[in-house]
């Protein structure tokens, strides 16, 4: 099998560890038609003691929330998953990868819909490195606006991280790479800045942080939330408000924040320079930037408790074995 990316030996699949070539899926699989599965992107980073799972617990909690907004009845626990997710960095032996929770509607029957289809829970590792290329943390991407709105809410619930809404960020990831830029930043359908196909935005303006508020068309972000919360231990006002598009061509900085993505800069929208131009991240972006980092990379202490160590985490064989004992 050849692919773009660096598989693993392990896969988590329901309690199970199965070989990286044993997953696979039926072409009738219900996800396949019709884009049914929910899914979470978590980073491990490499730390003086040992591998550590960003908020992991948060992840968690927004893959179950998912999951409840498709009516996908998981038969693990938080927990459970979690403990997966530290077992699998083990036995892979990485110190630093990106983690995929995803939960699919299996093979089951063929009409839209999903219940009948059985409801199948993989996790998944693989080493990813710098999701923009690895100097675009340094140097900034060129972002364009997209052609392509986010979809209006009560259409797609954009507060669910589903495989099928991923379908309107590849169109923006399509339509910005044709055009020669990095990244499509979407609007929403009033016209006012949404998010990036697979990141939050944010701006700086005469030192202040902003991000487009919650209106239902973006996703809640982690690293969005990270990123107010270390802003505003460093003095920064940060605010969350509607964002009119004229804004991105007169901000001083600008900047993705994702799992993938972390902190990226954005040194042009539409061709246009951000702040005085010469790319790269302006004070703000690097001050944060640095902030996320050294926390995940363990550098710095981390009173929010943001890391968990791999090491320290129970081991997801720990009920099978207990059972075994008792039986
Ligand atoms: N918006 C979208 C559409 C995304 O796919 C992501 C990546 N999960 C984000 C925002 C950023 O979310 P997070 O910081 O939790 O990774």
């Amino acid at each position: 099998m050849s692919a773009q990316f660096e598989s693993t030996p392990w896969i988590w699949n329901d309690g199970e560890f199965i070989r990286w070539e044993d997953a696979t899926l039926h072409v009738m699989a219900h996800v396949v038609h019709y884009g049914s599965s929910v899914f979470e992107g978590v980073r491990c980073y490499s730390t003086p003691e040992g591998p550590a799972i960003f908020r992991l617990d948060d992840h968690i909690s927004r893959f179950f929330d998912s999951c409840r907004i498709y009516r996908m009845e998981l038969a693990c626990t938080k927990d459970e998953l979690a403990a997966a997710c530290h077992e699998l960095v083990r036995r892979n032996e990485l110190e630093e990868c990106y983690i995929r929770p995803v939960s699919i509607r299996g093979y089951g029957a063929a009409g839209l819909n999903p219940e009948a289809s059985p409801v199948e829970t993989y996790v998944v590792c693989w080493p990813w490195g710098a999701y923009l290329g690895a100097a675009a943390l340094e140097e900034g991407v060129d972002a364009c606006v997209s052609t392509w709105n986010r979809p209006a809410p009560n259409t797609y619930p954009a507060l669910a991280k589903a495989g099928g809404h991923y379908l309107n960020g590849q169109l923006m990831k399509m339509e910005a790479a044709a055009n020669g830029y990095a990244e499509a930043i979407a609007l929403s359908p009033s016209g006012l800045v949404s998010e990036g196909s697979g990141q939050n935005l944010f701006l700086v303006k005469n030192g202040i942080l902003t991000t487009p508020e919650p209106d239902g068309t973006l996703l809640m972000g982690i690293t969005r939330d990270s990123i107010m919360a270390l802003a505003r231990d460093e003095g920064i006002e940060v605010r969350e408000e509607a964002i009119p598009r004229e804004r991105l061509y007169t901000a001083d900085e600008l900047f993705f924040t994702g799992t993938a993505s972390e902190v990226t800069p954005i040194r042009s929208v539409d061709r246009i320079q951000v702040g005085g131009g010469g790319g790269g991240a302006g004070p703000v972006t690097r001050t944060v930037q640095e902030r996320f980092l050294r926390i995940a990379r363990g550098i710095d202490p981390d009173p929010r408790r943001w890391r968990s160590y791999s090491a320290d985490a129970p081991s997801a064989d720990a009920p099978a074995l207990a059972a075994v004992e008792v039986a």
